[in-house]
């Protein structure tokens, strides 16, 4: 055991990393998020290339060519908020570029040697949360031939990516039912997959600069009590008694949920992975899916660049990228991808209870456990595209937007910002169920920016729906099908 730093910012050790590779981390991307290194001040630029020795050294059947580094995230420099929110935007025009562009494709000297099983009951197709979630709660459910496909390392879609907001505020009874009966599944999360989501109720606070955003909040608020969330609207004052510091300029009304709050979208992730594994399911991570065979209104065969696999029933669960794997089977989803920015900041002592929303702006922020300020802000100009650069613009008006709510964190310094996908429907609800014309072709996509919340119940009752063959409303009401019909049922509780 060796005590020996290899990133001094974030105190990861060899034997850290070590630990990490014998538990199966064979990639700097997967290193890092499992260790925490390279998240700290310097950003790996003084960690990067020993962990990548350490990688080469230990993970003896890793070929060099697949020690590539870790996305590198802007700033270059830890920058102080109040520097950023200076920079010049022009609101007039759509969000350009961003750096550094994506990997949509992944190095094939990472792809594992072997082929993927020749059969299998169920594959899945996306490692995200989605997938992952209903792997594991199949497995519970006795049914553990399940294949999961993921093209990149488990946290390279939206579930790597996103703030780990969990709330049942929502405008619609069946999301919050679906969130509360998930902050229920999160509360057992460490004692069922042994691992700690660091779940941490301080709340969600709703501010509303409008009146049609404050109407919103009281009608919804309603609606929350009636099934027995405790929201609260609240003045602005009152506010500002939960979040000492905010500015309440032009906030006309709140709404206030203490039972809300932020979980740790990584250890999520790993743990549903672990849970999955650990009951027989296979996940195949840098395998791309790549087409279908399919006859007779059924889907025979998921080809991928390991090989194909026959299977009773495919799960398409890949995110804002289904339309693009559905286009394979010829079926067209109505999802369209947007980029959405978020960042975080140096740590902070914990002085910030709840995460804030400024609903009519999209803007939002709450503190992590690790005491970073991690906040995002929609862009009414971003095109759709599937676009995960990161842009000075975003943090100009992220930082303007929050130091005007909280003008005492002008000197934070931001130290990464990064973008990810929100997968966006027409009604900002999911697509689940079957798929017309395609009948074991399950759906299980288009969460918008908030599947990291729907995942441990939807997963729940979708598995029971599959293993059981009971009806379910939920597999209707969400379907394929409801867009030809024009039944939507819009939710209105979006952030961004
Ligand atoms: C900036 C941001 C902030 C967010 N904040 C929150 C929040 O606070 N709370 C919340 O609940 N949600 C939040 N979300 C939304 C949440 O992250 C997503 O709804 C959720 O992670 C979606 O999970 P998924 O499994 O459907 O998709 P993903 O996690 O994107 O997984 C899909 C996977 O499919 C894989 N894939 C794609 N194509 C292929 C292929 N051909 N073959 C094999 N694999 C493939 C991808 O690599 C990807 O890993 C946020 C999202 C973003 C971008």
């Amino acid at each position: 055991m060796s005590k020996a730093l290899v990133c001094t910012c974030e105190d990861v050790t060899v034997t850290d990393v070590e630990h990490a590779i014998e538990r199966g981390y064979h990639d700097v991307e997967s290193v890092k998020r499992y260790t925490g290194f390279g998240t700290g001040i310097c950003q790996g630029k003084s960690c990067h290339s020993a962990v990548a020795a350490l990688l080469q050294r230990k993970a003896q059947a890793l070929k060099p060519e697949a020690v590539v580094p870790f996305t590198p995230r802007p700033p270059l420099y830890p920058t102080e908020l109040r520097l950023l929110a200076s920079a010049p935007v022009d609101e007039s025009v759509p969000p350009m570029g961003g750096v550094p562009q994506e990997l949509e494709h992944f190095p094939s000297a990472l792809r594992p040697a072997g082929p993927v099983p020749q059969k299998a009951k169920v594959v899945i197709i996306g490692g995200g949360i989605m997938g992952l979630s209903l792997a594991y709660n199949l497995a519970l459910r006795g049914e553990t031939d399940v294949v999961v496909l993921e093209r990149g390392y488990l946290c390279a879609g939206a579930s790597g990516r996103n703030g780990g907001g969990v709330r049942m505020q929502w405008g619609t009874p069946a999301l919050i039912e679906l969130a509360k009966r998930s902050i229920d599944l999160m509360k057992g999360f460490a004692r069922d997959l042994g691992v700690n989501v660091w779940l941490r109720q301080g709340g969600y606070l709703f501010l509303a600069k409008r009146k049609d955003t404050a109407y919103r909040l009281e009608r919804n608020a309603v609606l929350h009590n009636k099934y027995g969330v405790p929201t609260r609207i609240i003045t602005p004052d009152a506010a500002r008694d939960i979040v000492p510091g905010l500015t309440l300029k032009d906030c006309v009304t709140a709404a206030y949920n203490p039972e809300d709050g932020v979980i740790f979208p990584w250890a999520f992730l790993w743990g549903y992975a672990q849970g999955c594994v650990k009951r027989g399911v296979k996940v195949e991570t840098y395998t791309n899916v790549l087409g279908f065979e399919t006859s007779n209104g059924q889907v025979r065969k998921v080809k991928t660049d390991r090989g194909d696999i026959a299977c009773d029933t495919v799960v398409l669960a890949s995110g804002a990228w289904s339309p693009q794997v559905a286009k394979l089977a010829d079926v067209t989803l109505p999802n369209e991808p947007h980029r959405h920015e978020i960042l975080s900041t140096e740590p902070l002592k914990p002085f910030l209870s709840p995460l804030v929303s400024v609903l009519d702006t999209g803007l939002y922020f709450s503190q992590s456990m690790r005491g970073e300020i991690v906040g995002g802000m929609g862009d009414p100009k971003e095109p759709s595209g599937p676009n995960m650069g990161s842009t000075l613009r975003f943090v100009a008006r992220f930082a303007r937007a929050l130091t005007e709510q909280l003008p005492h964190v002008g000197q934070v310094k931001v130290l990464r910002q990064w973008g990810g996908l929100y997968d966006v429907t027409p009604d900002n609800n999911p697509i689940l169920g079957r798929t017309p014309g395609l009948d074991n072709l399950l759906q299980l996509s288009g969460f918008v920016g908030h599947g990291f919340m729907m995942a441990p119940a939807v997963a729940e009752r979708m598995a029971q729906w599959m293993t059981s063959g009971a009806s379910d409303d939920l597999f209707t009401r969400f379907s394929l099908r409801r867009f030809e019909e024009g039944t939507l049922e819009r939710e209105d509780m979006i952030i961004g």
